[in-house]
């Protein structure tokens, strides 16, 4: 479950980590399974549908050539989490105790540190006590968590919702995206695909800010908002992606817009009603011809009828045996409505997405599927990979590789915003 809680200043600064935010809901969670070949990296598709409430206009006044700063809760862990400082030259600790008290420096660790979250707060290997913030600061200005750079500070807290540790870094949005590019999309896939990916992980970005911006952090580091993979080496396609959008953004009404992609829709894009319950006037299903070379591009999974009844019933969608489902709805040729039979809970009509949550968005890939209902199970054959809003990535490649640019390639998926230079 995502944490929800409020935005905990640096040293010195506000109070303790209170719940502000409205429900976060992510329309799905979890990590997504590779799509792509096991040399290549996973693709995945962004969520996490927010109501767009601030009003900062879309020309980014005050911004530097770096961005507005982005923060990421890069990790989360009930259990310690280990903490380096790569230079080897030490991390420096400021805390908020659990009485309330800000800012003091408690000194310079060692190189690495254990961070353990406990009942109240957390607590700090070699130092007594138990703290509700720390922040930490490394003489090389990156520290090393899961073998991964990240920029100093860190600021780390107990998440008062789900327990355990939450960690934040906050870069400016430019250095941030070159850490997500690449996570995001193939980094040797073609420039102005990656080009477009850039602006649409920016825009992401951005809207997510705005729509979060009381909260401790604004974005997750996993597919629950977009993969950020820190601050390691990125390739030169990747960094040059990044470099020639600088500050692109796409905008509806001066707004960013919530730039939702995925990975394949083989056929055709979703509109945003069909899977997240409303319209939005920059999006419009679109077409696609070039994913049916994609791994996965077409798929079959089998469910039994223990898993499906006992999933089912937990979701509200049946009650006793599952006896059909059924396609009950289609726009263009995906469904939009299923229809669900069940011995006791009779009949109930979802979209697809509802479907594919009660069985877990992993093992059901994708929201354009049809199901045959025999004695082994409910056997799912379906096509793509991802919600289907927003940006195909697959269909991305295509056009960039028939020489389209990527303003091009945004304007087909994201028909009503416009491309403005924010920065
Ligand atoms: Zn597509």
């Amino acid at each position: 479950m995502r944490a929800c809680v409020s935005r905990l200043g640096l040293v010195g600064l506000v109070g303790l980590a209170a719940t502000l935010c409205a429900a976060i809901e992510p329309s799905h969670a979890g990590p997504l399974p590779s799509f792509l070949d096991a040399d290549e990296n996973e693709g995945s598709e962004n969520a996490a549908p927010q109501a767009n409430s601030a009003t900062e206009p879309a020309t980014g006044e005050g911004y530097g050539e770096e961005g507005p700063p982005v923060r990421v809760a890069i990790h989360r862990d009930d259990g310690p989490t280990l903490i380096k400082s790569p230079g080897g030259q030490g991390l420096r600790i400021a805390v908020i105790n659990t009485a309330g008290e800000h800012g003091e420096i408690v000194g310079f660790s060692p190189t690495t540190l254990t961070l353990t979250p406990t009942a109240r707060g957390v607590t700090i290997s070699g130092l007594s006590g138990e703290f509700t913030g720390i922040t930490l600061d490394s003489a090389t200005g990156q520290a090393t968590l899961n073998g991964k750079l990240y920029a100093t500070p860190l600021e780390i807290i107990r998440d008062p919702i789900a327990g355990g540790t939450v960690v934040v870094t906050e870069v400016p949005l430019e250095r941030y995206l070159r850490g997500v590019v690449g996570h995001e999309m193939v980094p040797t896939w073609t420039l102005e695909a990656l080009k477009s990916q850039a602006v649409a992980a920016r825009t992401f970005a951005l809207s997510q800010r705005l729509s979060t911006e009381a909260n401790f952090y604004h974005v997750e580091a996993t597919v629950i908002s977009q993969v950020y993979g820190g601050e390691g080496r990125i390739a030169d396609n990747v960094a040059r992606a990044v470099d020639e959008t600088r500050g692109e953004v796409l905008a509806y009404e001066n707004q960013p817009i919530i730039a939702y992609f995925f990975a394949n829709c083989v056929g055709e894009t979703s509109a945003p009603e069909d899977v997240f319950g409303k319209p939005l006037p920059y999006l419009a299903p679109a077409s696609c011809d070039t994913g049916e070379r994609a791994p996965k591009a077409s798929w079959k999974v089998t469910v039994s009828h223990v898993e499906l009844d006992r999933a089912f019933a937990k979701a509200g969608l049946a009650r006793g045996a599952v006896t059909d489902i059924d396609v009950a709805a289609r726009r263009g040729s995906r469904p939009t409505l299923m229809r669900v039979e069940s011995k006791k809970g009779g009949s109930v009509t979802v979209p697809p997405t509802r479907l594919r949550q009660a069985l877990g968005f992993t093992r059901i890939p994708s929201n354009d599927f049809k199901v045959d209902v025999s004695r082994k199970g409910a056997t799912f054959t379906g096509r793509g990979f991802g919600h289907g809003v927003g940006l195909c990535q697959w269909c991305a490649k295509g056009m960039a590789e028939r020489g389209d640019t990527h303003a091009e390639i945004l304007r087909h998926f994201y028909p009503g915003a416009t491309l403005v230079k924010m920065y």
